[in-house]
């Protein structure tokens, strides 16, 4: 009722318990029914952790309306580093989630619409004894959530629906993690025993491994959970580093995340997994994946923070594929204290240095994972995030080609160096010639 006003189910409430407010301001009133009463008895939790991000500035009641950096604290320098963009309009955001989605909700879309036999799946995935990231995944490629290329073409992103693995067919969640070549070479190196693909949807299929009826039946429902998080994970690498792993790397690899992860938990079982094929000839299918363009630049960025006021700050360095300096740039963010968010608008500032310099084939480095896999699907953030992401894909756009990768922390010490200087200066320096000389020698 807050975030989708127009929705049939608002518009009948408004209509009559606030016909002249929002959902914020709304009241029990008089006579209430059953179901009203019980939505506002979730009254105080929305208003608690709802906040309102400011865009044009048109739709927000600034003596009613939560939209303070810091309720407790209305300092002046903190309103001065809200962002606006007029571009966008007013809107409401949950603090807890990067997203600014509240995602109880999400939950309970999701509960309403599974029935019985989903509800066994739904139990055991949280009884898997796997790294929560990976039991997440398993959850949001159940639940559809993934940005696939067919739900990004079901929202509207003009793409071609082309799987990034094998190049031929159409990429959904059950094509992608189960039909694609790519994905059948994988499960059958793995030599993971798993049920047969059929013409089932993603989440039949997970029934016959994972519901209830599958408990005698002996997979090893924590190894096929990790395979799919490793082959997803390795499309993600195709579409941003322009190279898929061979499905017999993707296994090995995936061999010693599994062997570490026991060792490190305490439940100590015995999990041998199958042994591989390791007499696997070598995997020709995108081994000709792109490598770059002869004008390409590499940009390492980081962000940083200064002093007791956390004032935010920028790095970033430019320089050819086979290392020769480009560019060195720092200088002070306009934002609120948000690591993400500070990351984010470091890229963007890259981006506009790289546009206005002419470059045309780039790649951008963040040590930041959060970040590079949120452009992923950038359409689905309504916090102050959203609005930098998308302003950085707009950028992204105007060149012939770009990507951006992660790099490890270790590795991007040149950039966290030139973020880290700003605040003894606090003025934005280009660096043309050679790195500046406070950053020691051995880094670059
Ligand atoms: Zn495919």
């Amino acid at each position: 009722m807050l975030t989708c006003p127009e929705s049939l189910v608002a518009r009948i409430f408004k209509a009559r318990y606030f016909p002249n407010t929002t959902f914020y301001e709304a009241t029990l009133g008089g006579n209430p029914n059953y179901v009203w009463r019980s939505i506002m008895a979730s009254q105080d939790l929305v208003r608690s952790g709802y906040r309102r991000r400011i865009g044009n500035g048109r739709m927000t009641k600034v003596w009613d309306h939560p939209w303070l950096p810091d309720s407790q604290d209305p300092d002046v320098g903190l309103i001065l580093q809200t962002l606006v963009c007029v571009e966008f309009k007013d809107d409401w955001f949950w603090m807890g989630d990067i997203r600014g989605v509240y995602t109880v909700k999400n939950g309970y879309r999701w509960l309403r619409e599974i029935n019985a036999p989903w509800d066994a799946v739904w139990n055991n995935i949280w009884k898997l004894q796997v790294p929560p990231k990976w039991r997440i995944f398993l959850w949001r490629a159940i639940t559809n959530v993934l940005p696939t290329i067919t739900n990004l073409v079901k929202r509207r992103v003009e793409i071609p629906n082309v799987c990034p693995a094998c190049g031929v067919l159409e990429e959904d969640v059950m094509h992608i993690l189960c039909n694609c070549v790519y994905a059948r070479r994988v499960w059958n190196i793995s030599q993971l025993q798993i049920p047969n693909f059929g013409d089932h949807d993603f989440m039949q299929w997970v029934e016959l491994w994972l519901g209830n009826s599958a408990t005698s039946a002996g997979f090893l429902k924590d190894q096929i959970c990790g395979i799919l998080y490793e082959i997803w994970r390795a499309r993600n690498m195709a579409v941003w580093d322009l190279a898929l792993p061979s499905p017999l790397h993707l296994c090995v690899a995936f061999q010693h995340t599994w062997a570490a992860w026991n060792l490190n938990t305490t439940h100590g079982r015995a999990a041998a997994l199958p042994p591989l094929l390791l007499a696997m000839q070598h995997d020709t299918l995108h081994q000709a994946a792109a490598s770059l363009p002869h004008d390409a630049v590499l940009c390492s960025t980081d962000a940083d923070f200064y002093g007791s006021q956390h004032a935010p700050t920028f790095g970033f360095y430019v320089r050819s594929p086979e290392g020769v300096f480009v560019a060195a740039v720092n200088g002070p963010l306009s934002c609120p204290y948000d690591p993400l968010l500070a990351e984010a608008m470091t890229i963007r500032e890259a981006l506009s240095w790289l546009q206005d310099h002419n470059y045309h084939n780039i790649v951008i480095l963040s040590d930041c994972a959060v970040l590079v896999d949120s452009f992923w699907d950038v359409s689905s953030y309504c916090s102050y995030l959203g609005i930098i992401l998308d302003s950085c894909l707009r950028l992204f756009n105007s060149f012939s080609t770009y990507s951006i990768k992660f790099v490890r922390r270790g590795t991007n010490l040149v950039a966290h160096a030139l973020a880290k200087h700003v605040g003894a200066v606090h003025a934005r320096s280009v660096w043309r010639e050679s790195l500046p000389s406070f950053i020691p020698s051995d880094l670059s």
